[in-house]
């Protein structure tokens, strides 16, 4: 008496993607509730199995749902927002200041629900994510009727979902509390990345990973940039660095890894880690080649994975097991490398094994769940079919196959699909949703872009608007004389600094925006002639003048002052100024009082260009009264000194500059 089962695929080639990559042509696959019971050559398991519904699959290959390893879903509604930009730029100068105005539970519904549309399109039943209010993308998911491992986002900086990172480590732990036992969603924790996080933060991630045994999520080794700092701020590469913090005692999902050595390769294949290749992501932001072919010798789990859609474009994994085969070939300069077979292995099985869930999916094997999809391999693109070989049908889905040839996809023995029929989501309402964000977040950047102080504060960080300050400055023909002077007794000295000034000036074509200045301080201990600090600060600069008084003296224009923590390249990328000019002086720096009001002397050797040597004597001042009369100090100081015989200078550096 047959066994009844739910679902009978029949006349199928079937690729299993087992151990021994067996394949049956034709096949049959039975599935009964969420799981397969049987596959098997048609004709057995025809006789075994009495179906409720048989699937006619006419000879096309029915196959493992693909492994999506890597991806932030819901930043489809940040596609094609900003492009073609390095990858600092690109994420803290346009991506996470969107996310902080726009990223909601709604934004992060819609969002996954359009991912969920798209890879249930093109073939993947599994996708591995990362993002901020992960509970959302878990729930969208789940509505899709897709399997997905969610990481919630956990970093150093305030997030869209929580303040601080504790108030991040403790929704990870609320939302894998009550989602572990849930049959499609695994619930992980994601510390974003070792340099996006403290050792405290990633510490604590991998023992919350480990208290519930569930998956650590985080990107690694991905840019050589970030592999020479960790090297210079904590003497050792990255691998060893996040080893030291516990990451590797945890069940790790390390996404890219581009920029690992052997022994790194070895101790992440010791501890069972997985990795996710993303070679559009890699390429596209001109990552590096990660060494894949390296990592699946040394046994290493290496699922592929797409990347966030706002760095790919999309989620296409036909496209990235193209790629990953291709690329694989082009940097070994060997033909032989990721062969058709091994490159959809990393796509399914190898996939499920590096997100911790090879027991549950990425293979067609009876007691694994019904997480499969059937592909046309007889369309124009994709004809004629060769089955002298076995390896004749990887190449055909590798090579040929394009992810519109996927006809029909079940996760967990449900349909999502059906003859390319989306049945759990509703496509159009979902882009017209979509489409109207998208409007917002175009406004918003317009609005953003046409400031430099917005563009500035949208960076995030502290911002502070100076005081205003009276000041001048005096061309001199010599610092010697007023060094001396100095000494006299009406001016007590508070304290001296030396240091070099690099100061790179950028300038806009709306002069009304002001001029932003990237300053460079080496302080230099004299006793010791070594650069003892370097300090980075952005100050924007109005152009508007407040006032002048007698002898030139002037109330300086509004400045905002912020530290620099990017680097110059990051500030020239992101502003994009019209022209800039580099100026470098040697400064002596005093703080005195006079007549019981402080005041700044600095004695200024502009070396690039030669302008030769200046005074400059300043004092915050915050109203005009006492702005009239610090005017009227510095003046008596600037007599006093000696330097009221030289030339004023009522600007900036940069305007003597311009003149010259
Ligand atoms: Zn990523």
């Amino acid at each position: 008496m047959p066994e009844t089962i739910d679902v009978l695929f029949t006349n199928a080639l079937v690729l299993t993607m087992d151990s021994d990559l067996t394949q049956y042509s034709p096949g049959a696959i039975a599935v009964k509730r969420d799981s397969i019971v049987a596959v098997g050559p048609e004709d057995e398991i025809k006789k075994e199995y009495f179906a409720r519904e048989t699937i006619d699959c006419n000879g096309q290959v029915l196959m493992p749902g693909l492994i999506n390893a890597h991806t932030h879903a819901p930043m489809t509604l940040l596609r094609g927002l900003a492009d073609d930009l390095r990858l600092d730029v690109w994420l803290m100068g346009y991506v996470m200041p969107v996310e902080r105005e726009f990223a909601s539970p709604e934004f992060v519904r819609l969002g996954t629900l359009l991912a969920c549309a798209e890879q249930i399109r093109s073939g993947i039943t599994t996708f591995n994510d990362m993002y901020y209010f992960e509970e959302d993308v878990a729930k969208a998911a789940a509505e899709a009727g897709m399997r997905a491992v969610c990481g919630q986002t956990v970093m150093k900086f305030p997030a869209p979902d929580a303040a601080s990172y504790e108030d991040s480590l403790a929704m990870a732990r609320d939302f894998i509390q009550r989602w572990k036992d849930h049959p499609l969603i695994v619930p992980a924790v994601a510390p974003h990345a070792p340099y996006t996080c403290t050792a405290e933060i990633l510490h604590a991630t991998a023992e919350l990973a480990k208290e519930f045994n569930v998956p650590l999520h985080t990107h690694l080794s991905e840019t050589a940039f970030e592999v020479d700092n960790m090297r210079s701020e904590n003497g050792m590469p990255v691998i060893p660095y996040v080893k030291k913090q516990g990451l590797l005692d945890a069940k790790l999902i390390a996404a890219h890894c581009v920029h690992v050595d052997s022994g790194e390769i070895r101790s992440l294949q010791h501890v069972g880690a997985g990795v996710s290749h993303n070679p559009s992501s890699n390429l596209k932001l001109a990552s590096g080649f990660a060494p894949v072919m390296k990592m699946l010798e040394t046994g290493l789990n290496v699922g592929i994975g797409t990347d966030g859609p706002a760095s790919n474009n999309d989620l296409d994994m036909f496209e990235e097991v193209r790629l990953a085969a291709f690329v694989a070939k082009a940097v070994s300069n060997d033909p032989t490398s990721l062969p058709a077979p091994q490159a959809l292995l990393m796509a399914t099985r190898l996939g499920a094994q590096a997100l911790h869930i090879g027991h549950l999916t990425g293979s067609l094997e009876a007691g694994k769940r019904a997480d499969l999809i059937l592909v046309n391999i007889s369309p124009v693109h994709n004809s004629p079919s060769f089955r002298r070989s076995p390896d004749n049908a990887y190449a055909q889905i590798v090579y040929a196959s394009k992810s519109t040839d996927v006809s029909d996809v079940m996760v967990n023995g449900e349909w999502l699909m059906r003859d390319h029929q989306l049945l759990t989501l509703k496509e159009d309402e979902l882009l017209t949703q979509a489409a109207q964000i998208a409007k917002k977040i175009d406004a918003f950047l317009i609005e953003r872009e046409q400031s430099v102080l917005s563009k500035l504060i949208a960076l995030g960080g502290s911002l502070e608007q100076e005081s205003f300050e009276v000041q001048v400055k005096v061309k001199i023909t010599e610092a010697y004389p007023i060094i001396q002077a100095l000494k006299r007794p009406e001016v007590e000295v508070i304290r001296q600094r030396h240091y070099r000034e690099h100061d790179v000036y950028f300038f806009f074509d709306d002069l009304s925006q002001g001029r932003l200045r990237y300053r460079e301080d080496d302080f230099i201990d004299d006793t010791k002639s070594i650069i003892t600090n370097v300090r980075s600060r952005l100050t924007l600069i109005g152009r508007k003048r407040e006032g002048a008084f007698e002898n030139e003296v002037l109330l300086s224009r509004s400045r905002y002052i912020a530290p620099a923590s990017h680097s110059l390249r990051f500030y020239r990328e992101y502003f994009r100024p019209k022209s800039e000019i580099v100026i470098e002086k040697d400064r002596l720096r005093w703080l005195i009082e006079y007549k019981g009001t402080e005041f700044f002397v600095n004695l200024d050797h502009v070396t690039e260009p030669e302008l030769g040597h200046f005074i400059e004597i300043k004092s915050r001042t915050w109203s005009r009264r006492d702005a009239d009369h610090k005017a009227q100090l510095v003046n008596e100081l600037l007599s006093l000194l000696g330097a009221a015989v030289g030339e004023t200078v009522t600007e900036d550096y940069i305007d003597l500059v311009s003149e010259v």
